[in-house]
């Protein structure tokens, strides 16, 4: 059975990180894999989650299953979080939530959702988008086509055309958007823009889906579900993946959730029953512990702003070093404008580098970014900055 078998490729993003770790040399910089580290180069465990897992370890008494659907204070946590505390569809029974295994795990239950219970055949994605979104929905036997969304030129979104294509969109297809801190990008929709988009679903009756894997890292925790909270006010059917991994630190802890909205209480139980039927077949229930974390945050408005304090840090970091390296860039004397940078949302930029010159920052500077050229902003630190700027001003050079 496995003989005839050839080699896949590898993962794109985290093969880099092998390659990365083998690299020997000392002033080597990791711009490629999509982690948040702060000034000393490292992805240290939150405080706020620190205390939780202190707490709870503390008083644990069973590792008896949760539920398929996971920790109820857990996926109700998550609906206030993505609409607002107080948020009046909270109240119809229209939402429900499911805890997932990380936002993947969240995506995949989505994909299989729709493969296997709905009519959806076909799915759009954003071109360029987050690799994995294509081979989690082709896997599930979605097809996949993409839209367009990014003008390489002015480094902006191609609204215009991004318009033109959703238009031509046509009922029974689904629609993927990333709610905040488009990966690769770094480029979001405005309100208006986000208006403008919904009413384009409203006319031809596709059915969007979110994936909202950085809330908090754009601009607030508000502001970045912006997108999110639109639709589920103006659309009858939604699916939205959350993921806990960046926003909580919590990556290896695998936190998500799915949550669906359909036009009334009882469409969208049966729906949800059917999206368990998913997490049935697919890893039975969820593990515990990471969701017992950010239960336990988001539930005690003082461990809730404790979190808020130290995902405001991450933020501004990063925001900070956006600023830094376009300042620096032209310090070094780079040609090119690379104030796009400082505008964009979330970890990530397209920073516009060929992938022959990324290609040569890897072999001969040992910087890593992926090879489309998108760089991760949290990779750089005051310490790096200087070495890096002057690399890539020579090799743009
Ligand atoms: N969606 C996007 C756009 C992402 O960038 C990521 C993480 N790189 C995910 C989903 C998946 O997150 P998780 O680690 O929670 O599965």
């Amino acid at each position: 059975m496995f003989e005839g078998l050839t080699a896949a490729a590898a993962d794109p993003i985290l093969g880099l990180a092998d390659i990365y770790n083998a690299d020997e040399r000392t002033h080597k910089i990791n711009l490629s894999v999509g982690i948040y580290k702060d000034e000393n180069m490292l992805t240290p465990i939150l405080n706020c989650v620190k205390k939780a897992e202190t707490f709870l370890l503390e008083r644990e008494q069973t590792k008896s299953y949760l539920p398929i659907d996971g920790l109820a204070t857990f996926n109700s946590a998550t609906q206030k979080l993505l609409f607002g505390e107080d948020s009046p569809l909270l109240q119809t029974g229209r939402v429900k939530t499911a805890q997932a295994p990380g936002g993947t795990g969240a995506l995949r239950i989505m994909a299989d959702f729709l493969a296997r219970r709905t009519k959806v055949r076909r799915i759009w994605v954003s071109n360029p988008t987050w690799p994995n979104h294509q081979s989690v929905f082709q896997t599930a036997g979605l097809e996949v086509r993409e839209y367009r969304y990014y003008n390489p030129h002015t480094h902006e979104l191609d609204f215009a055309t991004l318009l033109e294509d959703l238009s031509q969109i046509s009922a029974g297809d689904a629609v993927l958007f990333h709610g905040c801190c488009h990966n690769p990008t770094g480029i979001d929709p405005t309100a208006e823009q986000w208006q403008a988009i919904s009413d384009v679903a409203a006319k031809n009756g596709w059915l969007p889906v979110f994936d909202l894997a950085y809330q908090g890292f754009g601009k607030n925790l508000d502001d970045d579900a912006f997108g999110v909270r639109f639709f589920a006010e103006h659309q009858p059917e939604l699916l939205i993946a959350s993921s806990y991994s960046k926003n909580f630190g919590l990556y290896n802890e695998r936190v998500g959730a799915l949550t669906l909205i359909a036009q009334n209480d009882d469409i969208a139980t049966k729906a949800f029953s059917q999206i368990k039927t998913m997490i049935r077949a697919n890893y039975s229930n969820p593990p515990s512990h990471g969701a017992k974390i950010v239960a336990y945050i988001l539930n005690d408005p003082e461990m809730k702003n404790e979190w808020i304090d130290e995902l405001t840090t991450m933020r501004q970091r990063i925001h900070r070093m956006r600023q830094l390296f376009v300042k620096t860039l032209q310090e070094k004397g780079a040609r090119q404008d690379f104030s796009f940078i400082a505008k964009q949302n979330g970890m990530f930029s397209f920073s516009g580098l060929t992938e022959s010159q990324v290609l040569t920052l890897r072999d001969d500077y040992g910087i890593y970014t992926v090879n489309s050229g998108r760089i991760n902003v949290a990779g750089m630190t005051l310490d790096n900055m200087s070495l890096l700027c002057e690399s890539i001003v020579k090799v743009l050079a």
